[in-house]
């Protein structure tokens, strides 16, 4: 197909006479000639012709299929008949005899400065319309990870690319992720070195788009040519996701095409689309840092700040809803209350803040010989406690044995690993006919451990009915 490709359906000797001559002296056009109104609709199959011409007499055999092209009638007979037919078929331009070659170059090139202008306004307010749609989509919704994804899907369906992914730099590492791709909403966290991707590193640097038009030619491809060469990509464009003059949270948009490069349009179109998602992106931004610094005050809240596990806050709103789920659906619950054996004397022999250590130290030790449902909190200074929900007197147990051994089995890295600690267990079961609230159930387990102090410690003993 030429881009100058003019269509002519006549059988009128002297009209193709007449044409003939018109096109042979104009090279601007690629003139082809059909007499077979079946041949031009087999041609259009696969072409796209500027403009057609057709005589009048055998628009009603093609006017269903040329609705799409500029078309000028050509009436050989009686004009009257030949206009009406014109008029009936929409033909956009009709000539008829005395044919002057004035007349037929003025209507060729008016239909085709009509043609362009029309495609014009269709294409930009297509585009409008995908700004729109877009800015429209994106403002009602304020998870980020969305809001990326409806970006690049509709750039994918406004314009053939082979890939559109949304990109955060880490500058500082020298990694980029994609954060979103056209593919799939839950393709994200792909990590990419920022070595292999110079257009990338570019538009980060100069905060300015960055149009690969040919990767085998521009010298910014230099370094990783022979890399992208068998990908088959043609051109990359690389937009930065600009929001008051900064680069936000250094996203990019990134977009590559196996056979055309992008188009003024196209590029125009794609910096509006980045544009007008800058403004929802940062919004989203923002709400994730408040949700986020939210969560960090949330853990904050119910964390003991010398060891990292749970405060005694958390442990009775817990112990209160546990003890009362198991009286209601009969299910026993455990406690064990933890006391280190001698902790006086680390503070004595190390100093006050090497027992700080040693106290972190064991509660993450312990913590990571429970189980994911415990809960282990700091009951008080170097004393702990653990909720063992739905859990019997027999499984407690075994878990508080499994606790008392691995600490007697480990060495304290805090103490250069020369010294080891021993731990007290003491442990309470509901139901028991002493145990009427989460109250009694935490000082039965107290009891239980002052019990196992008195018979010489490195011990756990049962609270005794
Ligand atoms: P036992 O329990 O075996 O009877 O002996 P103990 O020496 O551990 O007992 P006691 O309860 O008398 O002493 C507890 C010590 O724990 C006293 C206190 O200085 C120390 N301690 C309590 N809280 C902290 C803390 O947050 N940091 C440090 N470094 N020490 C603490
Ligand atoms: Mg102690
Ligand atoms: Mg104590």
């Amino acid at each position: 197909m030429t881009k100058n490709e003019i269509a002519v359906l006549v059988k009128d000797s002297s009209l193709i006479k007449f044409l003939k001559k018109f096109f042979k002296s104009r090279k601007t056009y690629r003139a082809i000639f059909f007499d077979n109104p079946a041949l031009l609709m087999q041609h259009l199959n696969e072409n796209k012709p500027l403009v057609i011409i057709v005589e009048a007499s055998l628009l009603p055999k093609v006017s269903d299929r040329i609705t799409k092209f500029p078309t000028i009638a050509v009436i050989s007979g009686n004009i009257k008949l030949g206009i009406d037919k014109a008029v009936y078929h929409n033909a956009n331009r009709y000539i008829y005899k005395p044919f002057f070659e004035n007349d037929l170059e003025y209507k060729l090139e008016s239909i085709i400065i009509e043609k362009d202008s029309t495609e014009r306004l269709r294409s930009e307010s297509k585009e409008l319309e995908a700004i729109i749609d877009l800015t429209n989509l994106i403002s009602t919704t304020l998870d980020q990870k969305e809001i990326l994804f409806r970006i690049v899907r509709k750039i994918s369906e406004l314009m053939p690319v082979t890939r559109c992914s949304i990109i955060r730099v880490d500058w500082l590492h020298k990694y980029a992720f994609v954060v979103a791709t056209f593919e799939d909403p839950n393709i994200t966290g792909i990590k990419l070195s920022l070595r292999k991707y110079p257009e990338i590193i570019e538009a980060l640097q100069s905060k300015k788009p960055v149009i690969v038009k040919d990767i085998i030619t521009d010298p910014i491809m230099q370094s990783v040519r022979d890399i992208i060469k068998p990908l088959g990509i043609k051109s990359i464009l690389v937009l930065p996701i600009i929001f008051r003059e900064k680069v936000i949270g250094t996203l990019f948009l990134r977009t590559s095409r196996k056979v055309h490069t992008f188009s003024a349009n196209e590029v125009r179109l794609l910096n509006a689309i980045a544009s007008a998602s800058a403004n929802a992106l940062y919004n989203a931004f923002l709400f994730e840092q408040v949700e986020d610094e939210k969560t960090r005050l949330e853990k904050l809240a119910i964390t003991d700040y010398l060891t990292g596990i749970f405060n005694i806050r958390y442990f009775y709103h817990r112990i209160i809803e546990e003890f009362s789920r198991s009286q209601r659906y009969a299910f026993p619950v455990s406690s064990l209350m933890l006391d280190i054996d001698h902790f006086k004397k680390v503070n004595d022999v190390y100093g006050h803040k090497t027992g700080d250590m040693v106290l972190k130290e064991f509660a993450q030790l312990v913590k990571k010989h429970l189980r994911k449902s415990d809960v282990f909190a700091r009951y008080g200074g170097e004393e702990f406690i653990v909720l063992l929900p739905q859990t019997s007197l027999d499984g407690a147990v075994v878990e508080a044995e499994r606790i008392r051994k691995c600490v007697k089995d480990h060495k304290l890295k805090s103490l250069k690993n020369k010294a080891q600690l021993t731990v007290s267990i003491g442990i309470a079961t509901y139901p028991d006919p002493r145990i009427k609230t989460h109250d009694d159930l935490i000082a039965c387990s107290d009891d239980a451990l002052f019990t196992a102090k008195q018979r010489g410690r490195d011990q756990i003993v049962v609270c005794e009915k």
